[in-house]
């Protein structure tokens, strides 16, 4: 079928695709404020999530370590929205993938680790708040799962804490500017599965289109950035991402 290519795609070489959990709902994971999102099922819980609740309590670490060791992520796998993801990875294409997820799918479909920006950082290193030893959270897990309720560092006895943002929490400023650089010089930004209601999202999505970048927004509601974007997309994720990253693909069978 020749229906020829949207203006958006071509000519690009400059493509960021940004995630939110919408595109790992697809694959199992539960979002944290949707119907059946983990905060919304457990009441309680999300308290569990602000730093200085976490970095006081035991019983408040206990119960965040309790929710991770059973992380839908751990027995989960990446789908086809991201293995269509990490099939534009190659040879003339510059692409960056900006993510608010934590569980490192877009890598385990195939991207490489430097191509992709966690902007809310990793579940699956955990760092030491005493000595800043780094472990795998894979070694964390095995304790909870053994019977320690709140896990200590090995080496100095500090509190263990998840490689990933907390509220109340900075995100990384290196991240951040390296997500604004690339935001900067993308030609083309694909937006999946986020509502972009809150920053960074909002605020790095801005830095593309204020500097002409076309946008393609695939998400279940609207976002505030619908009327900014080449194309608006709320047909699954599953279907829409492999469709649209088709178009950039550079087969003749899409041109
Ligand atoms: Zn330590």
């Amino acid at each position: 079928m020749s229906v020829g290519k949207p203006v958006w795609a071509q000519h690009v070489s400059r493509v960021v695709v940004f995630t939110g959990a919408g595109v790992s709902t697809a694959s199992g994971i539960p979002d944290y404020r949707g119907p059946d999102g983990v905060w919304t099922r457990t009441p309680g819980l999300a308290e569990a999530f602000e730093y200085d609740r976490f970095m006081s309590d035991p019983a408040v670490r206990a119960l965040f370590w309790r929710t991770y060791a059973n992380h839908a992520a751990w027995d989960a796998a990446p789908n086809g929205a991201h293995r269509a993801i990490a099939a534009l990875d190659r040879p003339g294409m510059a692409l960056r993938v900006l993510t608010q997820n934590i569980d490192g799918f877009h890598q385990r479909a195939g991207l490489a680790e430097r191509k992709v920006l966690e902007l809310h950082g990793t579940m699956h290193r955990t760092d030491c708040t005493g000595c800043g030893r780094s472990l795998p959270t894979a070694e964390v897990r095995a304790r909870v799962l053994a019977g320690e309720a709140d896990p200590r560092c090995g080496g100095c006895g500090g509190v263990l804490k998840l490689g990933t943002v907390l509220f109340g929490q900075e995100l990384d400023p290196v991240v951040l500017g390296n997500a604004a650089a690339i935001m900067q010089a993308a030609q083309l930004v694909i937006a999946v599965g986020s509502s972009l209601l809150v920053n960074p999202a909002a605020g790095l999505l801005a830095l593309a289109v204020d500097r002409g970048a076309h946008l393609v927004v695939i998400n279940r509601d609207p976002t505030p950035y619908d009327e900014l974007a080449a194309e608006v997309i709320r047909e699954d994720i599953e279907v829409a991402v492999p469709r649209v990253t088709g178009y950039l693909s550079g087969r003749p069978a899409d041109a």
